[in-house]
């Protein structure tokens, strides 16, 4: 196709506000899909996906489209995931594209989230179209939003697209504005070949299918391709794009999305973000901003039953299959027993595991509190790397202690700078800047540990901020800093699951905190539980679950079915999830209680 014809663009949107309705009825609209064979939420694969309303895997549709002008043309529609744990995926599909729709719900307005992706569109450089959706309710109030739109985020909004993606209402007019408004891709199709990817996954039949975008040169079936970062090199054993069942391309040439598939075996063999070029004429010049995604937060996964050690493991390998940025490894708990430690973006890639390894796997999991990796050296001179608390050394033993930091930026309406700055030094901030974007709109730049932010900064962040603030980070280096080990005593047990690593100045109420939290995440049993909280040998804070009262079990027995019923189903539920050590019965929650103990 002439790149001139060519339209590449993704759908930016809050979370609700009607992405994947959009997507479908423009799929339906130019007859990629029809209304009849379409199941609702094509876009949205995975169940949990659905249930969820995030969108995992990006998927993406050519829609071949005859404009009003007569001219054939073909759209490009590139799905992004929609969360700051994913901003680097999201940042490289935006890359592949040209321009982006903006769709914010004329019945809300914009919210925290829309921010977020449509200033990575910005910094890509990419035309965005404000779509205002949901127009058929009566509460839409497309001129309010129109302004939010126009002095929130600084986007021109005079005639923004008006649809109802429910109805289909102002859809055909919007894909028109697609072709006329949008710009069409640049590329040099006599230059060496460059591609860039931007998604890749392991599928059972196919190895791993990569999705890309051609920048220069072009590609075909037979080639040798190499892989820019590693050096590698593969044969293309097919090559073509969804439309949105797959469909195979003999050819692609400059501004071109398709796949590939290359008998590639592993995920690390085709990144996301690093260039294709062609082996026999590579490219000196790859697309810039290439990132190793490493996984940043550690945790431990134990199945609920030991004897369900091995399931997990194959479930875990199968996962990882799919899942670059996810890593595992064995290791042993003194009360957890065998589990492994695994690795992962953030706390949102964490429930997204887990709830996979639930649903798809049918695995039982006890899942421990999240850490960062500590750097530390020894007064014997080694240098260690700690990604579970409970495995850093004696403080005696201990010359320096090291902690990831990161810059953080984060896009505020300017009534909530108070509260952003209050909260940014709460948690150990340290302000590198602050600037108006508008009059009402400001970026502020913090340095902060990783830990901070990587526990419940974003929920308080949007809290503090009505859900208007939007947060981007990235690591930057590591810091020596004064931090302890806190741990935690069961019935005078020390628990290493629960040890935690926190700076020594809020130690003590953390400590507390902890200890509070854990009272009310731990049931009452039938004998005394006694929890407490401890920096080496010393004691900062104890609380005390009282045992059952014998009439309270007794009501239980004596009142009617459906009650009863009720309890024994809530205990079949608590089984599933709790851990029994010692004596004591610990759920799930209690693991994670840490996260709210800040
Ligand atoms: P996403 O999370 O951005 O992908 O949003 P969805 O496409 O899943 O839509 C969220 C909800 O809004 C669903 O219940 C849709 O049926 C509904 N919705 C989407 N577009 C419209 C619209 O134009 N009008 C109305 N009334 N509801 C809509
Ligand atoms: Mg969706």
């Amino acid at each position: 196709t002439d790149t001139k014809n060519i339209r590449n663009f993704s759908i930016i949107a809050h979370i609700d506000h009607g992405k994947s309705t959009l997507a479908d009825r423009i799929l339906e609209l130019t007859g990629v899909v029809s209304a009849r064979e379409q199941k609702a939420q094509y876009l949205d694969k995975m169940d949990l996906e659905r249930e969820r309303g995030i969108t995992i895997k990006a998927q993406t549709v050519r829609i071949p489209y005859t404009a009003k002008d007569g001219g054939q043309y073909v759209l490009n529609l590139i799905d992004t995931p929609g969360h700051v744990d994913f901003s680097y995926e999201v940042s490289r599909s935006l890359a592949a594209c040209e321009g982006a729709l903006l769709v914010v719900d004329a019945s809300q307005g914009v919210e925290a989230q829309t921010l977020a992706n449509v200033y990575l569109a910005l910094d890509n450089d990419l035309e965005v179209l404000p779509v205002l959706n949901k127009i058929d309710l009566p509460s839409a109030e497309p001129e309010r939003v129109s302004k939010e739109i126009e002095e929130v985020i600084g986007l021109d909004c005079t005639d923004p697209a008006l649809v109802s993606a429910k109805s289909g209402l102002g859809v055909a007019d919007l894909i028109e504005r697609i072709v006329t408004m949008l710009p069409p891709p640049k590329g040099d199709a006599a230059a060496p070949l460059r591609a860039l990817i931007f998604d890749s996954w392991y599928d059972t039949y196919l190895g791993v299918v990569v999705l890309f975008r051609v920048l220069d040169g072009s590609l075909k079936k037979g080639d040798r391709i190499r892989i820019y970062s590693s050096g590698r090199e593969f044969e293309v054993m097919k090559l073509g794009v969804f439309s949105p069942e797959s469909v195979e391309v003999a050819q692609f040439g400059p501004g071109e999305v398709g796949f590939l598939c290359a008998n590639m075996k592993e995920l690390s063999d085709a990144p996301v973000g690093d260039t294709v070029t062609k082996a026999d004429r590579p490219t000196d010049t790859p697309f810039p901003g290439f990132k190793k995604v490493k996984p940043m937060v550690f945790s431990g996964l134990y199945p609920v039953e030991p004897n369900e050690y091995e399931m997990l493991k194959v479930a875990l390998e199968k996962l990882q299959l799919n899942d670059a940025a996810f890593t595992f490894e064995p290791e042993t708990s003194k009360a957890l027993g065998f589990g492994f430690r695994c690795g992962f973006l953030g706390l949102l890639h964490i429930e997204i595991i887990q709830e996979r390894l639930e649903r798809e796997f049918q695995a039982r999991l006890i899942t421990t509190a999240p850490s960062v990796i500590y750097k530390v050296d020894t007064t014997d001179g080694r240098h260690l790397q700690i990604d579970n608390p409970s495995l850093l050394p004696d403080p005696s033993t201990i010359a320096a202690l090291y902690e990831p930091y990161a810059r953080v930026e984060i896009h505020v309406p300017n009534d909530f700078v108070g509260n952003v700055l209050g909260l940014c030094e709460e948690k150990r901030g340290i302000q590198k800047d602050m600037k108006y974007l508008t009059a009402s709109r400001v970026v502020i730049t913090y340095e902060m540990p990783f830990a901070e932010i990587m526990y419940d900064f974003f929920d308080k962040l949007k809290s503090s901020t009505k859900g208007y603030a939007s947060l981007d980070y990235e690591i930057i280096d590591y810091r020596q800093s004064d931090l302890v080990r806190l741990d935690i005593l069961i019935n005078t047990e020390a628990v290493d699951a629960f040890s935690v690593i926190v700076h020594r100045q809020s130690a003590y109420p953390f400590g507390r905190s902890l200890a509070e939290k854990l009272k009310k995440s731990i049931p009452r049993q039938m004998f005394e539980v006694i929890i407490q909280a401890a920096i080496g040998n010393k004691i900062i804070a104890k609380e005390r679950v009282a045992p059952f009262r014998k009439d309270v079990i007794a009501k239980c027995y004596g009142g009617d079915i459906t009650r009863k019923r009720k309890l024994l189903e809530k205990q079949k539920e608590g089984k599933r999830r709790m851990r029994r050590m010692g004596n004591v019965e610990i759920p799930q929650e209690a693991f994670l209680a840490v996260l709210k103990a800040g």
